[in-house]
């Protein structure tokens, strides 16, 4: 294999779990290592080394990510009580997704991969919609407390102090007041007095520096793609709050963007969320639709769903200091895992891992400027979309694909085909 393509520098693999596992084993063994000495530092994010180095293996990878600038993810399984008793774990370990972004900040923009055949539920889509999400805070990083039992009744409040020791505080909320409002049909509480009055609360937080640093990257990225912006936040109920994510953005794109905007004939514009929803749903597709952390997680599974498939959604993270972190956006396909499992041949999608990994190689290729491994990646997706044309797909396509003489293959038949394809096309 001498003609394979060299890189300079590794990039951050991140391994993962279940079935998304078991596919990144077959795209590095099928559609990689044949074509290119790949040069990564592995990093083994699975459940069981999560467990067995108390986590600390997230920490390195995403620091990892910040010395090499490139890193490719696989799915993970963040952990529930089921899953805690499934993999006999410690603790419940918070989402990878959830830990790498706060230490690298920054937006994830998601966007459909749209193949020949594959229309979308809302045909009137014909371009695609790529949702930026902002990567950081809010309920993400929220503080919550039940108030029950020793803390039923509690008089809540916020406290702030600055550096001069003054304090201000804020009541949120208090169970205790007289007429607090009391769930009558709740068995735990029903019966028992107002003072006792039940409940929970949550503190959120953000940053001026990632709100403008958010800002920013959708700015930067709606010119580097062509493509209109919009903002939406619900700015009418959280006048604060959601009132300054608005403002941020204002106050930048009139400093720094405008002129540009101008230049590259494309819009900023701040909506209602409820209004851009309703947009969305009416649009053509063809822009930038920019949400807060919640909306954008919420939303992206909404547009990649109606787009045709989770599995055919693309997804990076670009950290406000110029580091990238790609990813499929669906998870582990736990379902599938089982029956792969127990020994039956599954036909999930791989086509959002390929691009992932074709993501972080033209990545690495254009910082270290190598023409070659930007065009094995172009080559990479024109490969794995020219099979789907040409009729060979995985079910979850098969069910959507309007093509005449479709085929449903299992996954590995499906990457040989690219493989096939890719084998051609170097001739
Ligand atoms: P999921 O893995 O996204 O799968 C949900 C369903 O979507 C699947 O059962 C399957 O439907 C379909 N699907 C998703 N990806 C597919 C693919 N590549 N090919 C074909 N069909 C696909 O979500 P989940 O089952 O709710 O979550 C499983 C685990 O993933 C959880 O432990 C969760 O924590 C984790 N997760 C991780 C990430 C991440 O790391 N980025 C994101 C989300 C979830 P059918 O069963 O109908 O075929
Ligand atoms: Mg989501």
């Amino acid at each position: 294999m001498t003609d394979r393509i060299s890189m300079q520098m590794p990039l951050v693999e991140m391994d993962g779990d279940e079935m998304t596992r078991v596919i990144w084993s077959w795209v590095k063994e099928i559609l990689l290592i044949p074509y290119v000495d790949l040069q990564t530092e592995y990093f083994d994010l699975s459940l069981t080394e999560r467990e067995r180095t108390n986590d600390a293996i997230t920490i390195e990878a995403a620091e990892a990510t910040k010395r090499l600038g490139v890193a490719v993810k696989c799915a993970t399984i963040t952990p529930n009580q089921e899953r805690l008793e499934e993999y006999n774990l410690s603790r419940l370990y918070p989402s990878p997704n959830a830990t790498i972004r706060a230490i690298l900040d920054g937006t994830v923009f998601r966007a459909p991969i749209q193949a020949v055949g594959i229309v979308p539920y809302l045909p009137h889509w014909v371009q695609p919609i790529t949702i930026a999400r902002h990567a950081y805070g809010d309920v993400y990083k929220a503080v919550e407390l039940s108030c029950a039992d020793q803390w039923a009744g509690a008089r809540v409040e916020l406290l702030a102090t600055n550096s001069t020791g003054q304090t201000e505080s804020l009541l949120v909320y208090d169970f205790g007041k007289t007429g607090a409002k009391q769930q009558s049909g709740d068995p735990k509480t029903s019966g028992q007095p107002s003072s006792q009055a039940t409940g929970i609360i949550q503190a959120m937080h953000n940053t001026d520096a990632s709100i403008s640093s958010f800002a920013r990257s959708c700015f930067t990225y709606a010119l580097s793609t062509g493509q209109d912006l919009w903002f939406s936040t619900k700015d009418t109920i959280s006048k604060i709050y959601d009132r300054h994510f608005r403002e941020v953005f204002e106050e930048i794109y009139e400093q720094d963007f405008r002129d540009a905007f101008s230049a590259a004939n494309i819009s900023y514009s701040y909506t209602l969320v409820d209004d851009a929803v309703a947009r969305v749903i009416r649009s053509n597709g063809g822009f930038i639709w920019a949400c807060k952390n919640y909306d954008g997680d919420v939303m992206s599974d909404m547009i990649a769903t109606a787009f045709g498939s989770l599995a055919m959604m693309s997804s990076v993270l670009v950290s406000p200091d110029g580091c990238f972190e790609y990813e499929a956006a669906h998870g582990t396909v736990q379902r599938h895992y089982y029956k792969y499992q127990a020994g039956e041949e599954t036909s999930t999608n791989p086509v959002a891992t390929i691009f992932a990994w074709s993501g972080a190689l033209r990545k690495r290729g254009e910082l270290d400027g190598l023409p070659e491994l930007e065009t094995f990646a172009d080559n990479l997706e024109k490969a794995t979309l020219e099979v789907i044309a040409t009729g060979i797909m995985t079910g979850d396509l098969y069910d959507l694909s309007q093509l005449e003489g479709k085929q449903k293959v299992n996954t590995r038949a499906f990457l040989e085909a690219i493989a096939v394809k890719l084998d051609q096309a170097k001739g």
